[in-house]
């Protein structure tokens, strides 16, 4: 069997997204690039995007993972906290 990529392994998981209770939110505001790069470098989703001095994210795709978490609360991640029961990853491989 050949390599997988890293969306095609994403794309073995599910995704019960919920749209209306992101459990994670950032301070876009916040403005120190050496901290919100190494967030951008460290999502395995990719979900914390930089371009032009402008920070966003998208809750979408979060895999659970914890990382920014742990890099980043009370800096860039504002509140971080699993979604409700039944929303975000299932796991379905690795
Ligand atoms: S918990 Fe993991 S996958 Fe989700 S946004 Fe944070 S770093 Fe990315």
């Amino acid at each position: 069997m050949g390599k997988m990529s890293l969306d095609n392994k994403l794309g073995l998981d599910r995704f019960n997204i919920d749209q209306h209770n992101p459990h994670i939110t950032i301070n876009d505001g916040y403005d120190n690039k050496e901290k919100i790069n190494l967030l951008v470098m460290a999502c395995p989703a990719g979900l914390y995007q930089y371009e032009n001095g402008k920070l966003s994210f998208n809750h979408e795709g979060c895999l659970e993972c914890g990382t920014c978490r742990v890099l980043s609360k009370g800096r860039v991640v504002k509140s971080w906290s699993y979604p409700v029961g039944g929303k975000g990853i299932e796991f379905t491989q690795g």
